[in-house]
């Protein structure tokens, strides 16, 4: 499989995971834009936020669910950022959806 977030999900490659269950997991971004900055994604291979369909669109509640309670155990539950990037002018680079959680910093209103 050569998707590099499935290979975590499977812990085929190593992350710093920081929630799984099973449909979901989390880690830290390995390049992180922010003190606190991590990533909230479905085990299940799905490329970009516009290949959901009807079924997957609960996985997204549950996202946003699991970053807020990550966010307040990072502490960052004051203030932080949710983003999901799509397709390659959105800014994506990997081919698996994912949301952004970043916090720990004052974010601006333009996300560049
Ligand atoms: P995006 O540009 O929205 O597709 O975001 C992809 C994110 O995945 C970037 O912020 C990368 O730093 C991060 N990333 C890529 N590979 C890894 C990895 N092996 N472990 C953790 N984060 C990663
Ligand atoms: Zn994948």
């Amino acid at each position: 499989m050569s998707c590099i977030f499935c290979q975590i999900a499977a812990k085929e490659i190593p992350s710093q995971l920081i929630y799984e269950d099973d449909e979901l997991i989390a880690f830290y971004d390995i390049q992180p834009q922010a003190p606190v900055h991590f990533l909230v994604l479905p085990k299940k291979h799905i490329p970009r936020l516009t290949d959901m369909t009807d079924g997957d669109y609960p996985l997204i509640g549950k996202m946003a669910r699991v970053a807020t309670e990550l966010a307040e155990k990072e502490g960052v539950s004051d203030g932080f950022r949710v983003a999901v990037n799509c397709g390659e002018q959105g800014g994506q680079t990997v081919w698996h959806v994912h949301m952004h959680v970043l916090g720990g910093r004052q974010l601006n209103g333009c996300l560049g």
